[in-house]
């Protein structure tokens, strides 16, 4: 029983009615990516590479960062591995990256938006990357994107640095949705963009309007809230109508009874923590299509966060 248990774990995950659910990891080190492929991780969704860049005086080189994901690829095997470009913002103190000092970091220079204005950072972590990890595996992402304009200079980046190393294979690059002004517009970001993530952690804080660092709120902040539901349903039905895959890295992919909810709205590929994996798979095998898109219509119907998780509990019993 316990091998069968073993190897269910490391199966590739399919509804009850056998729609396939890629259930990935979210990763921030090398030594994550390893307890990752033990917990049956089927990729990354989500390797975080602000490791690499903080508590130091200099930038991390080139040849240092595609060591370390280089490292990050090879543990992973042939497995899919989303690079998240450096998701940095005036919260976090960094000594080569002047910021000055904003009031309101989180809706100031962060994410793509830095890189954007330091394309020196950016080339270099393209070019890092695209050496790293074999074009089959790669796939790149970027934080904080608004709408096309964030995304459109990196795809022209990205072509760039590929023809410098010569490379004729296509990678594809996806957009976070963390912002509501992308989950609004998810529909054309698709039409260009090759997929797109949900990350709930931020796409939560911005909708509820609630700092997701500020004790003071935290009470507010669940990402289970309906208004962030019909978010992540945009999300979903824009992904579909261009052809793309959407799938979420923020912390409610990891959460178990999110998970019907949001495959009925149109999520295809879930990353979670490494040790949440296995919970998340077996959630995932539990409901067919058809009991997912009810629970999600009743979902984004509901009145709070509280009357969502009831919904999800009483599906989930
Ligand atoms: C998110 O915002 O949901 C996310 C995955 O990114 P981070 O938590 O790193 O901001
Ligand atoms: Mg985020």
């Amino acid at each position: 029983r316990r091998a069968r248990e073993l190897a269910a774990a490391h199966a590739p995950a399919h509804t009850a009615d056998g729609t396939r659910i890629e259930v990935f990891a979210n990763l921030g080190s090398v030594a994550d990516a390893a307890a990752a492929v033990s917990a049956g991780a089927e990729g990354c969704g989500l390797l975080r590479t602000e490791f690499l860049f903080l508590e130091r005086e200099t930038a991390p080189s080139e040849e240092e960062q595609r060591e370390t994901y280089s490292a990050i690829a090879a543990t992973l095997g042939e497995r899919p591995l989303i690079v998240r470009t450096l998701d940095i913002g005036g919260d976090k103190p960094v000594p080569y990256l002047p910021m000055d000092g904003e009031e309101n970091p989180a809706l100031g220079l962060r994410g793509v938006r830095l890189t954007l204005a330091r394309p020196d950072l950016m080339r270099v972590q393209l070019r890092a990357i695209l050496r790293a990890v074999p074009a089959a595996q790669c796939r790149i992402m970027l934080p904080m994107v608004a709408d096309l304009g964030d995304y459109r200079p990196v795809r022209a980046l990205l072509d760039e640095m590929r023809a410098e190393l010569g490379m004729a294979e296509a990678v594809p690059l996806g957009v976070m949705i963390e912002t509501p002004a992308a989950a609004l517009l998810a529909g054309q970001i698709a039409r260009e963009a090759d997929f797109l993530s949900i990350g709930t952690n931020d796409l939560t804080q911005y909708t509820l309007a609630a700092d997701r660092g500020n004790a003071a709120v935290s009470q507010r902040i669940d990402a289970m809230h309906p208004a962030v539901l019909r978010l992540v349903r945009e999300v979903g039905r824009g992904a579909a109508e261009a052809g793309r895959w959407a799938g979420m890295c923020g912390g409610l992919a990891s959460d178990p009874l999110a998970a019907p909810i949001l495959i009925g709205l149109g999520i295809t590929e879930l990353s979670a923590t490494p040790a949440q994996v296995p919970a998340v798979k077996a959630a995932v095998a539990r409901f067919d299509m058809a009991a997912c898109a009810a629970l999600a219509a009743r979902a984004c119907d509901a009145q709070s966060a509280d009357a969502v998780r009831a919904l999800a509990m009483e599906a989930s019993a």
